[in-house]
Order: C-alpha cells, then sequence, then structure tokens
C-alpha cells in the first residue's frame, strides 16, 4: 500500500463515511485531508474528532480550488522524537499558501489524498502542505463555509 494512513480505524467501510462538510454520503470521487497540527494548535473543527475530514465531490470542487493556489511539499520525516506535525514543520521551510517562513511557529499539516489512494491501491491525488498559523485559521473558516447553505 502507497498510504501509511495515520487512522487505521475511522469508519471502516468507505460506503458510510459521509462528507464532513455537508454531511452527504461520500461518492467514489471523495477525497480525504488529515490534520496534523504541531502541538501548539489544534485541527480543524470538522476534523476534531479523528484528524480527517471526509470530502465528497461536490465539496471538492471547492476545496479543490483552494488547494491548487498551495504549494505542497515532499512528505513530512516521521520520527518517534516528534509529532507528524512537526515533521511537517521540518520539510517545509515556508507556508504553503503564503509563502512566509514557518520556523518555529504553529503550522497545520494537511495530507489532501483521493479515497483510492487511501482504501485501495490507487494511486489518486495525494499531496502535502504546511499552513501557518494564520492560513490554518483562514483555511479552519473556509471549511466551516464549504457544504454550508449560505447561513451565518
Ligand atoms: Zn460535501
Ligand atoms: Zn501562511
Amino acid at each position: 500500500m502507497s498510504v501509511d494512513s495515520p487512522t487505521s480505524e475511522g469508519d471502516g467501510s468507505p460506503g458510510r463515511v459521509t462528507c464532513s462538510l455537508c454531511g452527504h454520503r461520500l461518492g467514489s470521487a471523495g477525497r480525504f485531508a488529515s490534520f496534523y497540527p504541531t502541538d501548539d494548535r489544534s485541527a480543524p473543527a470538522p476534523a476534531a474528532e479523528d484528524g480527517v475530514v471526509a470530502v465528497c465531490a461536490d465539496c471538492t470542487v471547492e476545496v479543490d480550488e483552494l488547494v491548487d493556489a498551495w504549494a505542497g511539499h515532499d512528505a513530512p520525516p516521521v520520527a518517534d522524537e516528534w509529532s507528524i506535525g512537526a515533521g511537517y514543520r521540518r520539510v517545509a521551510e515556508d507556508c504553503s499558501f503564503c509563502d512566509r517562513a514557518v520556523d518555529g511557529d504553529a503550522v497545520l499539516g494537511v495530507e489532501y489524498f483521493d479515497r483510492e489512494a487511501a482504501y485501495g491501491g490507487g494511486d489518486g491525488p495525494h499531496a502535502n502542505f504546511s499552513l501557518c498559523d494564520g492560513c490554518a485559521t483562514v483555511f479552519e473558516e473556509f471549511l466551516d463555509n464549504v457544504g454550508g447553505d449560505g447561513g451565518v
């Protein structure tokens, strides 16, 4: 398997997964985003439970639009001595969105991937990003609005 999924349990059957953003059943085009905050920040609210957000095809359109503007980087180094979030901070020199240096600051590591890559041997999109604290906050607000009915 090409993906070393950090959340080994979860919902099990892919067919029962619903979109974390709008609540609709996840179609075959659904994608996932895993969040790895450094110790000094927390994962976005939709991912509070297990650090993963499931995104259905409809919501993927909006999320893709945003993520396309980010500069991805290599997979973070994994080691016992540091958290995965700290690994993202190590591999990323700059914020994937605003290019600000993230050295020493709170970082939200984001792994964005295709469900085929997660559940099978698929070779879908699989990208890693690191957001600085400010951009992570903006991203959280963005997630809050995706799939909503324009409330607030
Ligand atoms: Zn959705
Ligand atoms: Zn930033």
